[in-house]
């Protein structure tokens, strides 16, 4: 794929979505939220728009703090060829009594937010009223990784697709598709069966990789995980082989089959959404189940250090990259987020933030000299545990206190959904390198006693000036290095 292909195709989706025209009218900020499966997309959007609409607690916004929201409304979706966030039906679980957690997201949708603000200084009284749009475009983190392949051959990929397959920490993983690849014939031809029974083990060996890491380094082709509405499609069925040696790929061959569809993949389903959407986003928020992550050891540290350096490659490939010239030029914020830290303490909240800062590494300063700011926070969008002291054994310990999912366990005991119980989540290292050592404290980095599901909160007044919403840890923080410049 050339990239004047791709840069024409990225000047004509800007345009088309009228992106200039309207930008002069009223500002618009597009923001992407993305992450694995149940990283807590649905939930985050959810809040975060609930919390701006209703005027909830955020302290921590500036312009909330400084009383220069005025309001803040749904406006009717703006691009017609995109399903939109079904705002409406999440509010509705999670308000249900009982209430219950959204259905989560599988595939790309969309919202606009325009909030009307005064902008800041001490003239703003005479300044009237701006307003901002804010475009938030929920899409899988697993569609992310696949954007490196759009410079990449069928041979160049399947070469290094299967040599991670081998890796240590993996070969477990892909173990039947390895011997599925060694029990082919050295130069196999086409066939139909042939292609579905590896795509099949190779998607099997990649969904394992994704549960057991909670974590998205290398999970390409990210359709596999996350088809969308390409399930069974011949795009996806496809599979990394090793070029025959020697001789050029015959045409009856599997080889030039599988080639001839991983370019398709590329072409009808990669492209399209890295030129309709990647390329339009301002700002991007990464979500991670950092904890589920850290709770599988130094190995789920590990892989999780990888997945997020990686995700950063994406926004901020390296300066000789064919993608850096795209990419670099728009998206000037990126927000690395640990969800649920309502499952921990909050003296625990600022050591998961060092963790997942240390394991960006010096990835952070590399995308800060190339015009990205990049931040780490821990949040809990959705607030669902209060903080209680419990005695064990003479000592006090921190622990955490909501009602379980009904059907949760803790050792013998399962949860009927009503009953509220307290648990101790462990403490994280005061070290963030610790997570990476083979044995840091008990029970490696992860939580030490369990770990549960809580359900959904009620709706809160908490102190707000306006309609009850949810409580959540952090969250304005995060509004605020999203968005909070944009509504000066
Ligand atoms: P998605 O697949 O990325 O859209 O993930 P969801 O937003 O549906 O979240 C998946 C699950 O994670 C939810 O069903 C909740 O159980 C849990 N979850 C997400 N966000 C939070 C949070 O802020 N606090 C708590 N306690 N649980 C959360």
């Amino acid at each position: 794929m050339r990239l004047e292909e791709l840069t024409d195709g990225a000047m004509e989706a800007l345009r088309g979505a009228g992106a200039f025209a309207s930008d002069l009218l009223q500002p618009t900020l597009r923001l992407g939220v993305t992450g694995l499966a149940r990283s807590g997309k649905t939930v985050f959007i959810t809040a975060l728009v609930q919390n701006l609409v209703a005027g909830g607690r955020l302290p921590f916004f500036k312009p909330v703090a400084e009383g220069r929201i005025t309001r803040a409304w749904l406006e009717p979706q703006p691009d017609d060829a995109v399903p939109r966030f079904d705002i409406e039906r999440h509010l509705a679980s999670l308000t249900a009594d009982p209430p219950a957690w959204p259905e989560s997201t599988r595939r790309l949708s969309e919202l606009r937010v325009t909030i009307e603000y005064q902008p800041s200084g001490p003239w703003r009284h005479l300044a009237g009223t701006r307003r901002l749009n804010l475009d938030i475009v929920d899409y899988p983190g697993e569609w992310l990784l696949d954007l490196p392949l759009l410079g990449k051959t069928f041979e160049a990929w399947s070469e290094e697709a299967i040599a991670l397959s081998q890796a240590p920490e993996r070969a477990a993983a892909a173990a039947s598709f390895a011997s599925f690849l060694a029990s082919l014939a050295t130069a196999p031809l086409a066939d139909e069966q042939v292609a579905l029974t590896g795509a099949g083990l190779f998607r099997a060996y990649l969904e394992r990789c994704r549960n057991e890491a909670h974590a998205f380094s290398s999970l390409s082709p990210g359709r596999f995980l996350m088809p969308g509405e390409l399930e069974g499609s011949p795009a996806l069925t496809f599979f990394p082989l090793p070029a025959p040696a020697g001789e050029q790929p015959t045409a009856g061959s599997l080889h030039a089959m599988l080639s001839r569809r991983y370019g398709a993949y590329l072409k009808h389903v990669v492209k399209p959404f890295f030129r309709d959407h990647f390329l339009r986003l301002d700002r991007q928020i990464v979500l991670v189940d950092a904890l589920s992550a850290l709770n599988a050891g130094p190995a789920g540290a590990q892989e999780l250090g990888r997945a997020l350096r990686s995700v950063l490659g994406v926004f901020r490939p390296g300066a000789n990259s064919w993608l850096s010239a795209l990419v670099q030029r728009r998206i000037d914020r990126i927000l690395f987020v640990a969800t649920k830290a309502d499952h921990l303490h909050h003296t625990s909240h600022d050591r998961l933030e060092a963790i997942l800062r240390h394991l960006l590494g010096p990835a952070i300063d590399r995308a800060q000299l190339a015009g990205a700011e990049v931040r780490v926070q821990a949040i809990a969008a959705i607030r669902a545990t209060r903080e209680v002291l419990a005695e064990q054994h003479g000592e006090r310990l921190a622990c955490i206190k909501g009602v379980p999912v009904a059907g949760e366990r803790l050792g013998t005991r399962t949860f009927d959904g009503i009953a509220e119980a307290a648990i101790f989540p462990g403490d994280l290292p005061e070290e963030a390198a610790r997570v990476l050592e083979p044995t840091s404290v008990a029970g490696s980095a992860g939580i030490q006693t369990g770990f549960l599901r809580f359900r959904p909160p009620p709706l809160a007044q908490d102190g707000g000036q306006g309609r009850p919403a949810f409580p959540h840890i952090r969250l304005d923080r995060a509004l605020d290095f999203l968005m909070g410049d944009r509504l000066s």
